[in-house]
């Protein structure tokens, strides 16, 4: 039987402090607070994750006419807190995971915990141009989602050649009079049914073997200039948005030096959602650069919050 909560210096010793709220770390609450175990969720200033930014989820089971990303993760929170979950839309600032105790601060405010999950995603990749800083909300995105709408009846531009370039664009179909996908090879990496759906697209064209080197415009996106990446040639190609699309970036800036990362910065577990640091458990994007599925997070969070509790069960 675990202990449930301990006092020391007026700081709650919870059991489980969950560290981002996607899938994953929905999932992790769910399980922990479900198991009577003391949680709390740190969810930062998101709370959802990347879901946030997608459509409608097709492939999450239990949804056979799908559900929209924001509604699922909805559906998670509100299921994570009926179990006793505390939650705060707090940003964890400092991380000290060594010792039976393991300490998270949220600026001044400092949190303990027996366990940790670390479940704070991935975001998506810009492609670092002059100009796009600048025009960021003023006719450049990461979201259509969010943002398609305002395109309505305009053209647009989606770089990338990943599943997210062709839901991107496949949601900008839906308002914009033309979606123009630039990719900078002769094929795309995206699953062949997203492929299909956006060749099939009579409002989708797509531009191979070119990259965007720089965003034009004065107050506005009014076009790309594209870099044709086999003869080198550079023009300008009229917009009036851009969608960046070409892949994340996991957020694991707080654990440097502390865990084992791999080159692209996603958390090492092993075994399982474990970290090299007994207690400490990582699940979902955050660990996991191959899949990043709604149902792959929320199984390694289902994971790591059983092996959490095995933990506490054997100290
Ligand atoms: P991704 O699969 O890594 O694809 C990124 C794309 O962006 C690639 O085509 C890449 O080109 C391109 N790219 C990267 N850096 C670039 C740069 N600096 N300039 C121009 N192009 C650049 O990322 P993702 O599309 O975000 O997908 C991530 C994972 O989530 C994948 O496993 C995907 O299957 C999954 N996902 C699934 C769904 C779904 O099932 N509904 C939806 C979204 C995402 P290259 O191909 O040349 O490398």
């Amino acid at each position: 039987m675990v202990e449930k909560v301990e006092k020391k210096n007026d700081i709650k010793t919870y059991d489980v402090i969950i560290i981002g709220a996607g899938p994953a770390g929905y999932t992790a609450a769910i399980y922990t607070a479900r198991a009577n175990l003391q949680t709390i969720m740190l969810a930062g200033d998101s709370p959802g994750g990347q879901l946030l930014l997608t459509s409608e989820v097709e492939n999450y089971p239990g949804f056979k006419d799908g559900i929209m990303g924001p509604e699922l993760m909805d559906e998670m929170k509100a299921q994570a807190l009926r179990f006793g979950t505390e939650f705060r839309s707090d940003f964890v600032t400092k991380v000290e995971l060594d010792g039976d105790i393991k300490k998270v601060w949220v600026g001044e405010e400092e949190y303990q915990a027996k366990t940790i999950i670390i479940s704070t995603g991935a975001s998506a990749n810009w492609l670092n141009l002059k100009n796009e800083q600048r025009l960021m909300g003023k006719g450049i995105s990461a979201c259509a989602t969010c943002d398609g709408f305002f395109f309505t009846g305009k053209h647009v531009v989606v770089a990338g050649g990943g599943d997210s370039a062709m839901e991107e664009a496949l949601t900008l179909a839906k308002f914009a009079s033309k979606v123009t996908i630039v990719h900078r090879r002769d094929e795309f990496r995206a699953s062949k049914i997203m492929q299909k759906r956006v060749k099939d697209h009579e409002k989708i064209e797509i531009i191979w073997n070119s990259t965007i080197v720089d965003v034009i415009g004065e107050n506005f996106v009014a076009g790309v200039r594209l870099k044709d990446t086999v003869s080198s040639e550079e023009k300008n190609f009229a917009c009036e948005g851009l969608f960046v699309a070409i892949g994340h970036t996991p957020a694991t800036k707080l654990f440097t030096d502390i865990l084992d990362m791999t080159e692209k910065g996603y958390i090492v577990t092993e075994p399982s959602t474990a970290t090299k640091i007994p207690g400490v458990f990582a699940a979902g994007d955050v660990a996991d650069a191959r899949y990043r599925q709604a149902i792959t997070a929320a199984g390694e969070g289902c994971k790591a919050a059983l092996e959490a509790e095995h933990f506490l069960q054997n100290i």
